[in-house]
């Protein structure tokens, strides 16, 4: 993302650079713009054996498949951010844990993301697409769809799978 104006005092931001890195910056009260990347969270839940999925309702990748998982909100833990998106998505109550791994998204058009993975415990069963999911579906993981949206989520998907073999 690219700000036009200063957010504090409106004067236009001009680029410098400032630790390497060309930045934003305000010359009239000094704000600097570091930009950083957007730390979202995804669960693997699996039942009986079977992969959750979700279709991705919207772009990017709208009618790809994905982990249910979304953008953290300030305040919010890795953790809550999975057990939120995991049920706003599948309807579906997880306990988050073990850590899966943490992915550096950069194939997401809206911004570069940091994706913290867990497994998800179901502990319940009834699945219901909400959000910004279209539909769920359980897969044998040893017949994933093709068209899984993100890298970050086919890397989390395969390292899960290799560990448990
Ligand atoms: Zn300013």
């Amino acid at each position: 993302m690219k700000y036009k104006y200063c957010p504090l005092c409106k004067s236009p931001l001009k680029h410098k650079k400032i630790d390497a890195h060309k930045r934003q910056v305000c010359l009239d009260c000094g704000f600097i713009y570091y930009q950083n990347p957007t730390p979202a969270a995804a669960s693997i839940i699996l039942i009986d054996g079977k992969l959750v999925l979700v279709k991705r309702k919207y772009e990017p990748f709208a009618g790809l498949w994905s982990l249910p998982s979304g953008f953290m909100e300030y305040g919010e833990s890795a953790q809550e951010c999975a057990v939120r998106e995991s049920k706003e998505e599948t309807n579906l109550k997880i306990k988050p844990g073990p850590l899966v791994g943490v992915y550096s998204g950069v194939d997401d058009p809206r911004c570069h993301v940091i994706l913290v993975v867990y497994q998800g415990q179901a502990m319940t069963r009834n699945m219901l697409a909400g959000d910004d999911a279209s539909q769920i579906e359980l897969f044998n993981p040893k017949n994933l769809p093709r068209d899984i949206a993100f890298k970050a989520h086919r890397y989390a998907i395969r390292d899960f799978l290799a560990g448990r073999k």
